[in-house]
């Protein structure tokens, strides 16, 4: 078991189960031995793969789709572009690569990378040294500077900790994580029944609850009202609300039990889009989406930056720019295109943003 899954048994044999919310929290973040706190997860090497990282092409359509926006908001000089966990730092660089062809947009913008894990922060700081942008880390939106702002957040939602509530004989109680007869931890349920969850479900059925997510919606939205801007969210997950465990653990690239190694996996939850809309509506802002990445990739013109990439790369490099973009664009099995999802929270002055625009999408 890990150094952290130890820390935890103790923690439980001391202290009582704790909550799944918890739990996450933990393996995540704890300050010394969470998983994001010091590793490189992503790539064919790490534990998964993302779309920054599967091609360019990914962060130069959101860099060009920022600079669109950003015309649309009057072109505010200065803007803020936020990044909400910026991984390896990969989509900012391409964004900030492609968004050169908008000279004026290029000059106005200042970035602010959210980011927790000084590991990752490190990365993205060699990452960017020789974009040209002036950057600046924080570890929280409330620290990020004032004003007019165009926010990107890929793969970050899912990483906010969930608590579940789980339906026996009529009642909700919330999933906790225990240690078992023989010591391990498994997974168990609270004493008390939750008295104000009334839904009825299935036996068995379970409820998850993004705390985390909701806060950050209503923080960022209000932050948006107030300020200006538009916010991008990219995630896999889900646009109606229901029941299901949706609590995944991965390491290099395979499921694994989300108990067994904590801190040495990723643990992920499906985002609940809709629920994120609620609260971010109700802070007065209009919300776009969510659609399918691959509609949202299409619309602002994949097709056509793919076979432009072909034709000017090298014959035994031709082919990797199409199996990307079907990769990202795809909707079979192992594909993005439609597992993943985008979603816009905006002040109420910016026009529907690219992508989102009532109208058919681009033909390529
Ligand atoms: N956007 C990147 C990385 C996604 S992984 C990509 O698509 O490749 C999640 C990222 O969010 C990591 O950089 C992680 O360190 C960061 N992170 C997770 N929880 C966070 C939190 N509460 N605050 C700030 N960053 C967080």
């Amino acid at each position: 078991m890990s150094a952290l899954g130890d820390e935890i048994k103790a923690m439980i044999a001391s202290d009582g189960p704790i909550t799944v919310e918890r739990y996450m929290e933990l393996a995540l973040a704890h300050p010394e031995l969470g998983y994001y706190m010091n590793r490189d997860p992503f790539g064919a090497e790490g534990d998964f793969t993302t779309a920054p990282e599967i091609s360019q092409m990914y962060g130069e359509l959101l860099g060009l789709w920022a600079a669109e926006v950003w015309g649309s908001m009057g072109r505010p000089n200065p803007v803020r572009l936020i990044e909400l966990g910026p991984g390896r730092g990969t989509l900012m660089s391409d964004a900030l690569r492609a968004a050169r062809i908008v000279p004026e947009f290029r000059a106005a913008l200042d970035v602010t990378l959210v980011e927790t894990s000084p590991t990752l922060a490190n990365i993205q700081y060699e990452s960017l040294l020789t974009s040209g942008a002036s950057i600046a880390w924080c570890a929280s939106l409330g620290e990020a500077p004032e004003g007019p702002a165009i926010i990107f957040a890929n793969e970050f939602l899912d990483a906010l900790p969930v608590r579940q509530f789980v339906q026996r004989a009529g009642r909700w109680r919330e999933r906790t994580v225990r240690l078992n007869d023989l010591g391990q931890l498994a997974f168990g349920l609270a004493n008390d029944p939750e008295p104000y969850i009334k839904a009825e479900a299935e036996e068995g059925a379970v409820l998850e609850i993004s705390a985390a997510g909701h806060r950050l919606m209503f923080e960022l939205g209000a932050r948006l009202v107030k300020q200006g801007g538009a916010a991008l969210f990219v995630d896999y997950g889900h646009g109606v609300t229901g029941f299901g465990d949706t609590l995944q653990s991965v390491r290099a690239h395979r499921m694994v039990d989300p108990l067994a190694d904590p801190g040495e996996a990723d643990l992920t939850a499906h985002v609940d889009f809709a629920a994120m809309a609620r609260s971010a509506q109700a802070t007065g802002a209009a919300v776009y989406g969510p659609i399918d990445q691959g509609d949202f990739l299409r619309a602002l013109g994949i097709d056509v930056r793919a076979r432009a990439l072909a034709e000017r790369a090298p014959p035994d490099r031709a082919d990797e720019f199409d199996l990307a973009r079907r990769r990202l664009i795809g909707k079979g099995e192992g594909e993005m295109g439609a597992l993943f999802k985008a979603m816009v929270v905006a002040n109420r002055a910016v026009p529907p943003p690219p992508g989102f625009q009532p109208y058919p999408a681009r033909q390529a």
